[in-house]
């Protein structure tokens, strides 16, 4: 029978603690989500600003949806490409300082589209990735579905990053590192990383969806942020589905790498543009940061969390950003105690194989602006309650 190896494939992950399962979130406002039932503090979401639900954004949306309708209708470079996408591409160019910007419908898309559109068809196919170990899935996969050869340097080791790089002398090079990591919640070298680009005649590519919309003052994120210019990163992606509180993403760099990408990019052409409403929504969202004091709160939460952390004596890793692992080292450990949370009404994120290395399961906690005080201070008690009762 075909594919009847599904079941068994599935026993397998199940016995190994790895099987993933999904919830289904009836109910969800103010940091509360409620599943099955029950009501839990929201600490999961990728929401660091809480702009999912800013009124603004709200009724921008359905402005865009009276004005343009619900879906934009076609590819880009039919007559899905509408001045609610165009003036959003606009302004991040302009705040971004960088010369052109292209909007996807997902980051997935983007870094794949970035990588088999570099790496295609008129490139002489001796092109050299070097990625970040811990670089998103969506780039991995990209980088090995191009004509590319990928190789990989231990995270954040700059001195492994030179070593594979010293081996190497291929035309066009790639290297590319995220702003801020998804899953350990820390940031890259960038100068080191942008001495050794430049050194190597290569590009530096900035996944920057942790960083966008939290980091700079005008929440253009880690390039931003670092003043880093459009020669130092030719290219940064960001994305709108976690600070921005929308969806889709971006990539901004040259003229010449926009135009490209228009021209070349299959997950640009042959994908139906994000709807016109969505990019409006998305604009005001970006001009809404700024003067929201959202980012401060953000920060205040941060430091709330790692203080309280240490009086209860939980150990946690260096993160400066919203995202804080707690790790554990063990799928099934980690599952019960993310259950044990779950029973206090906390809910965080059980991070495991494969999308962390073995041995490094994890909670991932995310906070939020939209997180009170007193939210932050019964995840920390429950925490310390959870990791009594489970280790
Ligand atoms: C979430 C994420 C992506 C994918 O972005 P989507 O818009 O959710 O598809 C890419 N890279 C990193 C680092 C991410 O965290």
């Amino acid at each position: 029978m075909a594919f009847d190896w599904l079941d068994t494939a599935l026993d397998h992950k199940k016995q190994d603690g790895y099987l993933r399962t999904r919830a289904v979130v009836e109910y969800e406002k103010d940091g509360i989500i409620c599943i099955n039932g029950a009501h839990y503090l929201n600490f999961a979401s990728n929401d660091y600003l809480g702009l999912r639900h800013e009124e603004g954004v709200l009724q921008t949306w359905v402005e865009g949806l009276a004005q343009f309708g619900g879906g934009s209708g076609a590819s880009p470079l039919v007559t899905g490409y509408t001045q609610a996408h165009q003036a959003l591409e606009a302004y991040l160019a302009e705040h971004l300082n960088r010369e052109a910007v292209l909007l996807f419908n997902s980051g997935f898309a983007a870094n794949q589209a970035v990588c088999q559109a570099l790496f295609g068809q008129h490139n002489s196919g001796d092109g050299l990735i070097v990625a970040d170990k811990y670089m998103h899935a969506s780039f991995i996969d990209g980088a090995l579905s191009c004509n590319a050869t990928l190789k990989r340097f231990r995270h954040n080791d700059m001195q492994h990053a030179r070593q594979v790089l010293a081996k190497h002398h291929e035309a066009d090079c790639l290297i590319a590192s995220e702003g801020v990591f998804s899953m350990d919640g820390d940031s890259a070298p960038l100068d080191e990383l942008i001495a050794l680009s430049q050194a190597h005649n290569s590009w530096l590519m900035l996944d920057d969806a942790h960083g966008f919309g939290v980091l700079g003052a005008r929440a253009m994120g880690s390039a931003e942020h670092y003043q880093l210019s459009q020669q130092q990163v030719p290219l940064v992606m960001g994305t709108f589905g976690k600070a921005v509180g929308t969806a889709g993403a971006f990539v901004a760099g040259s003229q010449a790498l926009i135009d490209y990408l228009v021209n070349e990019a299959r997950h640009y052409i042959y994908s139906t543009a994000m709807p016109p409403a969505q990019a409006l929504a998305t604009l005001y969202a970006l001009q809404h940061i700024p003067g929201s004091g959202r980012q401060q709160q953000l920060q205040d939460n941060i430091t709330t969390f790692r203080q309280r952390s240490e009086q209860a004596g939980l150990v946690l890793s260096a993160s400066a950003s919203a995202i804080q692992p707690v790790m554990i080292g063990d799928p099934d450990q980690t599952l019960a105690l993310a259950d044990a949370l779950k029973a206090r009404g906390i809910w965080v994120g059980a991070i495991r194989y494969p999308t962390v290395p073995k041995t490094t399961d994890r909670l991932r906690i995310t906070l939020s602006s939209s997180h009170t005080r007193r939210d932050i201070e019964a995840l920390v008690d429950a925490l310390a309650l959870a990791r009594e009762a489970v280790t």
